[in-house]
């Protein structure tokens, strides 16, 4: 018999070809499918005659399946029909494009039937419903994620199956764990998010599940924290940096100066700095990394600073070279766009150590580039490198410091669990004399009027920008046309004005001329995808228009928003939408409520759930597949987690405890105890 941890295929009903569908959900051994969490559960308890059914909900339904009708085709779908009775009355049960579902009904069989029901008093549908066998009537039934060839019924199976290889026995949690925070044990949790006995029993499995998730990362963040503590070979003097503050243009915050102390004195420690530097759109954060590439300079040390995209990096050659060559300072700039003769050049400086400075895209910084002495590594709009790329970052040199720059600014609770490994900087404090930016949700009939405001601010001087719809970057060749076209029609709306268009098909030297003549003023009004959305400052733009506003996320607003406002003049954003969901509504009341970055983001997250408001790609960490990010749980699973590591720093004690760590780590690529 197939074990916790055999691989899927040996056990009993699986073998080679399910298996191979499982792997398609990720599912390897039986213990994964354990963790096959049900989306969610059906009633079918209490079915009713079709007669009571009301139309449009879903309903169970009992029924004898009386005929099954051939299949037949309608407009390419193919449709398989079923006659049955609940013995008042006949209805017709309905599959579209599934031949497994109406395979799997038998004539002359009693099922019990969950689906939408449509039609009328004479005829009935239920439309592409789930079932199971009336005589195994459960409470409650788990309905999973499926892929094709998988159907519930099998699912289920194979589920109950795996169950029989849980030994009741099997524990991953310290005992302590499991009862100071009030917790099932493994087993009943895994037999009631699958077959659960009541609504308590579902929500006790739910509880322990959740927790085991958020602890299980914890303990793998502090194993990631501690292995990237070995000794550094960049240890720096606490010199002296005021020539840098008596240079740069502007007085700096106070908690600009906390954030450069704070990198300062991780920098001159034997550990390597790892360390996140979280602030709003528009509180400063370029201006601390270039504090510290000077102290790194000043203590002979050279630094790289990588950036998302090639606009950005070009962005911050350009500020880096104004704050530092006046120091003595070079910087260099490394990018797809250099060309290859170039860039041999620039290589060659850096390995020499000619260049103390490096800005690039993080590809070509990281894989061709040789430095003399790399001492610091900074990672500009972290949230799009994900833990994995923060692991990588370190590769060159001997373990160089690290600073990673997030502006998407997050609740605590949440930074605890996507940054455990890292320290936290946060800049909460704009720099004096910003002016609040001015926000306002209108519907697309005041289209005109929104038009007419932009060009006012226009004939005044100012730029703007205007953020189209549906495009980003990974939509292809029809998105590419909306925004076009689109472009063309702003073009008519706005003559007399330059119109540039920017998207994130263009190469990336078309796309910096676009943007250097934006910066120049030559580009009055940028037609834009979300290229835009982060890092870009041209403080002259002070209004920012937003098509279907409602498709984006909170906090890409925010970050979108963010484009303007830097200035002195006073700046508008004026998003537009045609829906009027009162999702849709309470979403754009927060995001012209406040233009605080955290808030926000606190909001999106109430709103969306975490699992959307990061995505697993973006932050590269395991999925979660059950655990909300409940900040109570989260910080006793913390808690917990340190407790547990406190007493026993290498899980001695706990092996299956570290098992269960490494495999949710390697998962998302990521070896933590190596
Ligand atoms: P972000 O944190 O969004 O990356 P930037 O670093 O791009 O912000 O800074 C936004 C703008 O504010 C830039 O034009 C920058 O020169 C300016 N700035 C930064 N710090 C200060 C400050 N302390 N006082 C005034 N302006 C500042
Ligand atoms: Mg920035």
């Amino acid at each position: 018999m197939a074990d916790l941890f055999s691989p899927v295929k040996y056990l009993k009903g699986v073998g080679e070809k399910r298996a191979e569908l499982y792997a398609k959900l990720g599912i390897y051994t039986v213990y994964d499918l354990l963790w096959h969490i049900p989306r969610g559960y059906v009633d079918y308890s209490n079915p009713v005659k079709i007669s009571q059914a009301e139309n449009d909900l879903r309903t169970a339904v009992e029924g004898v399946v009386k005929k099954k009708f051939p299949e037949a085709t309608a407009n390419g779908i193919k449709l398989y029909k079923v006659l049955a009775s609940d013995g008042e009355n006949d209805f017709k049960v309905v599959f579209f494009n599934n031949r497994y579902a109406y395979d799997a009904l038998g004539e002359g069989k009693s099922y019990i039937f969950y689906g939408k029901v449509s039609g009328n008093l004479l005829s009935k549908e239920i439309l592409s419903p789930t079932f199971i066998p009336a005589e195994q009537r459960e409470k409650l039934v788990p309905v999973y994620p499926l892929t094709a060839g998988l159907s519930e019924g099998i699912i289920r199976l194979n589920i109950k199956s795996a169950l029989s290889c849980l030994d009741g026995m099997y524990d991953y949690l310290p005992k302590e764990v499991q009862s100071e925070n009030l917790l099932c044990t493994l087993s009943y949790a895994f037999e009631n998010i699958h077959f659960p006995e009541d609504e308590r029993a579902l929500s006790l499995a739910k509880k322990r599940l959740s927790f085991d998730e958020l602890f299980i990362l914890q303990i793998g963040m502090l194993f990631l924290k501690r292995k990237n503590r070995s000794r550094t070979g960049f240890k720096m003097q606490r010199l002296e940096i005021d020539e840098f503050f008596d240079s740069i243009p502007f007085e700096l915050t106070g908690a600009q100066k906390r954030a450069i102390n704070e990198a300062v004195s991780d920098m001159c420690s034997e550990i390597p700095m790892n360390r996140l530097l979280q602030g709003d759109v528009g509180s400063g954060k370029t201006a601390v990394a270039a504090a510290i590439c000077y102290f790194a300079h000043k203590n002979g040390c050279q630094s790289a600073l990588m950036a998302p995209t090639e606009i950005l990096a070009a962005q911050h050659f350009n500020t880096l070279r104004s704050f530092l060559e006046p120091l003595g300072v070079n910087v260099c700039l490394l990018t797809g766009s250099v060309s290859s003769k170039e860039k041999e050049k620039i290589k060659k400086l850096l390995s020499q150590g000619d260049f103390s400075v490096a800005v690039g895209t993080q590809a070509l910084i990281q894989n061709s580039v040789e430095f003399k002495n790399l001492g610091l590594v900074i990672a500009d709009e972290q949230h799009r490198f994900g833990v994995m790329q923060r692991a990588t970052l370190s590769g060159k040199g001997e373990s160089p410091h690290r600073l990673v720059i997030s502006a998407t600014p997050i609740p605590r609770t949440l930074g605890l669990i996507i940054y455990g490994d890292l320290d936290i900087s946060v800049l909460d404090e704009l720099p004096k004399g910003r002016i609040p930016i001015e926000t306002y949700a209108v519907t697309g009939k005041l289209r005109e009027r929104a038009f007419n405001f932009v060009k006012k601010q226009l004939a005044e001087g100012r730029q703007a920008y205007i953020v189209c719809p549906m495009i980003d970057e990974n939509e292809f060749t029809e998105g590419l046309k909306a925004a076009k076209s689109y472009a063309e029609e702003i073009e008519k709306s706005f003559e007399g004005f330059s119109v540039g268009l920017l998207h994130g098909k263009m190469k990336g030297s078309e796309k910096e001329k676009i943007m250097a003549d934006f910066k120049a003023g030559k580009i009055r009004l940028l037609v834009s995808t979300t290229v835009i959305e982060v890092g870009v400052d041209v403080p002259n733009a002070n209004i920012m228009l937003i098509e279907n506003a409602d498709r984006f996320g909170l906090s890409q607003l925010h970050q979108l928003r963010g484009r303007v406002g830097r200035g002195s003049h006073k700046s508008y954003c004026v998003l537009l939408t045609d829906n009027l969901s009162a999702e849709a509504r309470e979403r754009l009341k927060i995001i012209a409520s406040t233009s605080d970055g955290f808030e926000i983001a606190k909001q999106d997250m109430k709103l969306r759930g975490c699992g959307d408001f990061f995505g697993e790609r973006q932050h590269g960490l395991p999925l979660l597949k059950i655990a909300e990010l409940d900040s109570e749980m989260l910080s006793q699973a913390r808690n917990s987690a340190i407790k547990t590591i406190k007493s026993d720093p290498e899980l001695l004690g706990h092996p299956k405890l570290k098992a269960e760590a490494e495999r949710l780590f390697k998962k998302a690529g990521e070896d933590i105890f190596n």
